[in-house]
Parts: structure tokens; sequence; C-alpha cells
């Protein structure tokens, strides 16, 4: 291993944020095993990768499809990998095998060309509705009002199995900014799970700065980048 890998702590850094996970956990009432951490590791070399695998880490999320194949193959099947940025519907393909969930698609189409690609490969890959609770335009994302709809849609959609919703709360330095955002996303769950039915397992929600307040909002997937792995970079 090379002295540079050394240089960020990530152990250490898992370690912290598992207890600051643990004690949201324990502020929203459930135990700190009901939340799942993705390492979200763009920009982030294989090598310290293998560090936070080494640590216990069993999910992997990433940005872009291309990165996210060079690292599976370099790391092996070794962990969950998620999708965490924007999929254009001409990588579904791609996106299909190197990722066992999606946690981005936000539109019909784009669950349409996941399942094509995903029933040629003879399974069914597991998709959350990124919703846009901050009303930002850079954001992608369906609006809650749409939600309904898409979820709807996308439940007689074959080779995807829709099993939650996830979003993105406004940067904001306070994270209690973002808190009524990731109450919204949570709301919009319950209220879609009752009245279509459908399963609605997780709630990915929470990055570095305001994991703890989507954690205490009912948050049960948190994607940690620079937590784990320091800042990026690029
Ligand atoms: C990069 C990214 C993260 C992780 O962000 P950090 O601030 O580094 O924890 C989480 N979610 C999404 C969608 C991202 O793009």
């Amino acid at each position: 291993m090379s002295e540079a890998v050394g240089k960020v702590d990530v152990a250490g850094n898992l370690a912290r944020i598992r207890g600051r996970i643990a004690g949201a956990a324990e502020r929203s009432g459930r135990e700190p095993d009901e939340i799942r951490l993705v390492a979200v590791a763009k920009t982030v070399d294989a090598a310290r990768v293998r560090e936070a695998l080494a640590a216990g880490v069993k999910d992997v999320g990433e940005n872009y499809v291309q990165e996210a194949a060079a690292k599976r193959d370099e790391l092996g099947d070794c962990a969950r990998w998620h999708l965490i940025g924007h999929l254009q519907r001409n990588k579904a393909g791609k996106a299909v095998t190197v990722f066992d969930m999606i946690q981005t698609v936000d539109s019909l189409r784009i669950a349409e060309a996941i399942g094509r690609r995903a029933q040629a490969l003879g399974k069914t890959t597991e998709v959350l509705l990124q919703v846009n609770t901050s009303g930002e335009e850079s954001k992608f994302g369906v609006g809650p009002e749409q939600a309904e709809g898409v979820v709807e849609a996308i439940a007689g959609v074959s080779g995807v199995r829709l099993n939650g919703l996830m979003t993105i709360g406004r940067w904001d330095p306070d994270p209690e900014r973002a808190r009524s955002e990731f109450r919204l996303l949570a709301k919009l769950a319950r209220r879609l799970g009752e009245r279509t039915g459908f399963e609605m397992e997780w709630l990915s929600m929470g990055m570095s700065h305001d994991f703890e307040v989507a954690i205490e909002e009912g948050a049960n997937l948190v994607r940690v980048g620079t937590g784990i792995f320091g800042p990026r970079s690029l």
C-alpha cells in the first residue's frame, strides 16, 4: 500500500460516522443496524475503497457508471453497488450490469429502459424513485405531487422493483435547513405505501453534512462520502 493511501484514516472516520449514526438512530427510536450506510466513492481510488470494505462497509455508492464499472472490476463482487448519480438512458444497459440498486430513477421512461435491459439479462433491478423535495431547479427528481402517478406507472414495468424513495436535501451549512425536506420525503413514502400498496422499504436521504437530521426524520439509507474518505480533490 502506498503512503498516500494511509493519509486519510478511513477506518477511524467510519467508526466516528457509525457512532453518529447510532446516536441519531437512538433519537429516532430505532436500532443502529436498521440504518444502512452507503460509502460514496466518487473520485476515490479503489485502494481507499478497499480500506472501507476491510472496515466492514457493505454498500458503495457511485455517481458515474463508467467509474463504478472500473472499480467493481478491480475490487470484485465484494459489496452492493448503488448508482446515486443521474442516469442517461443510453447508459441503462451498462448500469444494470454494474449496479445492484439504482437510486436515481425519476421518470417512467428511464424505469422502462432499465427494466428492458434487466429482463434481457434475466434479472430484476432494485430501484428508488428520486424526488426533488427542495424544488431547486438544479436538481433531478420528480416533484412530490407527481410521485404517486410515477410510482403507479413504474409498478407495471417488468425487470425493475421499485422499493423506496431517494432525495438530496438542499445544500446549506446548517443541516436543519433540510429537515423539512426529509420530513416531506418520509411522509410521502408512508402515503404512497398506503395508497398504492407499494412496499417502500428504503428511504435514502442524508449526506456527510446532514445525515443525522435525515435519520432523525426516518432515513434508513444514508450516503456518506467526504465524511469517510476525506475531501474530494476533483
Ligand atoms: C456525492 C454525493 C453524496 C455524498 O456526498 P458527501 O457530502 O461527500 O457525503 C451523497 N449523495 C449524492 C447523490 C451525491 O452525489
